[in-house]
């Protein structure tokens, strides 16, 4: 099979039969075989009745109904271990994604070489509120960095594709679709790129990522990923790191507090008691700290040897 296009939706009932209908003309066009999965994250209308009266007619389209939302990115998880096309594409219900794009997001894949390739959002500015695009933009440069993939401009863009290998070789969770492009690079798939692409604004129904507060989750999941991706597997090497600067900041303390005293009781002179000297405060914090910190990397070494990914990593071939 070409291409599973993948389709996460949560109260999309307007846009579905349109979208359907988009996405079989194109692959018509273009020969492709191809599979639709649509993902219904808990929707509360009606869409779940639209995809199964689209089932009946369409023997391409599958479906997969949540209980409750969940959520995009448990939505993609889903939707990805159940695609067999050779080429996944994801994209958007609510029409903003262009399925005309998709041929050559394939083409990418499939001749260029890429393993992911991710959209990017030209006109996006339309029909998002200031307090939408300003942040995305932070978003995307703070992105860029961390995970060192420069050439992205638009993380967070729904219509991305991949090759197969790389879906099924990642782990999307918690609300980390933000991050797939930087999931798939420590995975190992480091040819990412991107392509310009259309996008409308909404033509029904309301955006589901609004607000700022997701920008604070966006960041605090973008450490999290760093965290993970850096000291994952070794845990110990940053807390016992720290630990151990602490512990040996505070031991100076000491040799400065305990010299001191010791000096002046040498040399006879009168000597202050040693919680007069700030020293003593910093050696005490700096040892306890130093101590918890160590504590902290034993625990996460404890958890990371027991956790049942601690030998899981990703062959790429074998004979
Ligand atoms: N979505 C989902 N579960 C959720 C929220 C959103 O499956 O909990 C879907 C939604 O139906 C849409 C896509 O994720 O197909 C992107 O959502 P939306 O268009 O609201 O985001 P925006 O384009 O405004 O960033
Ligand atoms: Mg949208």
């Amino acid at each position: 099979m070409d291409i599973t296009v993948l389709v996460p939706l949560y109260n999309e009932e307007e846009s579905l039969v349109e979208l359907h209908a988009w996405i079989k003309r194109v692959m018509d066009e273009n020969h492709f075989t191809y599979e639709i999965i649509f993902v219904n994250d808990g929707s509360t209308d009606n869409s779940w009745k639209v995809l199964q009266d689209l089932q009946k007619e369409n023997p391409e389209v599958h479906a997969i109904r949540f209980r409750r939302n969940y959520g995009k990115s448990p939505a993609l998880y889903c939707g990805f271990a159940r695609a067999e096309g050779d080429v996944v594409i994801t994209m958007d219900a609510d029409l903003q994604d262009s399925p005309d794009e998709i041929p050559e997001l394939r083409r990418m894949i499939v001749e260029d070489g890429y393993d992911l390739v991710s959209g990017y959002k030209m006109n996006r500015s339309q029909g998002d509120p200031l307090s939408k695009t300003i942040p995305t933009k932070l978003f995307n440069a703070t992105a860029r960095k961390v995970s060192g993939i420069k050439n992205l401009h638009d993380f967070n863009c729904g219509l991305k594709a991949y090759r197969k290998e790389v879906i099924k070789n990642i782990e999307v969770f918690g609300e980390m679709h933000r991050y797939i492009p930087y999931l798939a690079k420590e995975a190992g798939f480091s040819r990412i790129g991107e392509k310009r692409v259309h996008h409308q604004a909404r033509k029904h129904g309301k955006s589901k990522f609004m607000g700022w507060n997701r920008f604070v989750n966006g960041y605090l999941d973008l450490i999290t990923l760093w965290f993970l991706s850096t000291f994952g597997k070794k845990p110990m090497h940053v807390f016992g790191f720290l630990g151990s600067i602490m512990f040996i900041l505070g031991f100076l303390a000491v040799l400065t507090v305990g010299g001191n005293k010791l000096y002046c009781l040498i040399a006879g002179i009168p000597h202050p008691l040693v919680t007069s000297s700030p020293y003593f405060y910093i050696a005490l914090t700096m040892m306890i700290l130093g101590t918890q910190l160590f504590l902290a990397g034993f625990l996460g070494e404890l958890i990371s040897r027991n956790s049942q990914e601690r030998n899981k990593y990703h062959i790429a071939e074998e004979f």
